[in-house]
């Protein structure tokens, strides 16, 4: 995967990708509909998260937009992962640094809005056949934050606005611990001790 090499800036990114659980999910793409995996870094006063979700959580489904109403889905999906704010709660004094998102759908979106014809050349499937039956996808999105002082707890709303979410498992890494847990409708915040 290429393109998620180019979309990674920032060391604690790099961090997670050395860590087995993140890699594995990078690897075997672990695609259970309903579940979803948070990286979550709270170091030197910058935040960093990282959703690794199938897109069917997200947007209701994971083919390619077919018409108005798709790509209305899938924008509407998109402008409700931008508002980070929404999703997390953190102080407007820890401000969104840097956001990305990955994923064929997402790109796809951006394909069509420069061209009228977006095609499926760029798509590469694993799968050459039974693909319109099983083809699955997912969404990467990245944010960091910063500069974020004194945050204790970290409330995150992604089960609320994304239905289609029933749980999270999530990886807490500070400077001084390393917490998984699940997040599901009863549990939806964190703690985070620098
Ligand atoms: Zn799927």
């Amino acid at each position: 995967m290429q393109t998620s090499f180019k979309a990674i800036t920032s060391a604690s990114l790099l961090f997670f990708l050395t860590l087995p659980a993140t890699a594995e999910v990078r690897q075997h793409g672990a695609h259970e509909h309903g579940s979803a995996t948070l990286n979550i870094a709270y170091v030197d006063n910058t935040l960093e998260v990282e959703l690794l979700s199938p897109a069917m959580n997200l947007i209701g489904f994971e083919h390619m937009p077919e018409n108005d109403e798709q790509f209305k889905q899938l924008n509407s999906a998109l402008s409700k992962l931008k508002h980070a704010h929404q999703l997390f709660s953190l102080p407007s004094t820890c401000k969104l640094k840097h956001i990305n998102f990955e994923g064929e759908l997402v790109e796809s979106l951006a394909q069509s809005s420069k061209s009228d014809h977006p095609g499926h050349d760029s798509h590469k499937s694993k799968d050459d056949h039974d693909e319109e039956e099983h083809h699955h996808s997912d969404i990467h999105a990245h944010y960091q934050f910063g500069p974020c002082k004194d945050i204790n707890q970290l409330n995150i709303s992604l089960i609320k606005q994304f239905p289609g979410l029933d749980h999270v498992t999530t990886q807490v890494i500070t400077s001084n611990s390393q917490t998984q847990l699940q997040l599901n409708s009863q549990q939806q915040s964190v703690p985070l001790n620098q």
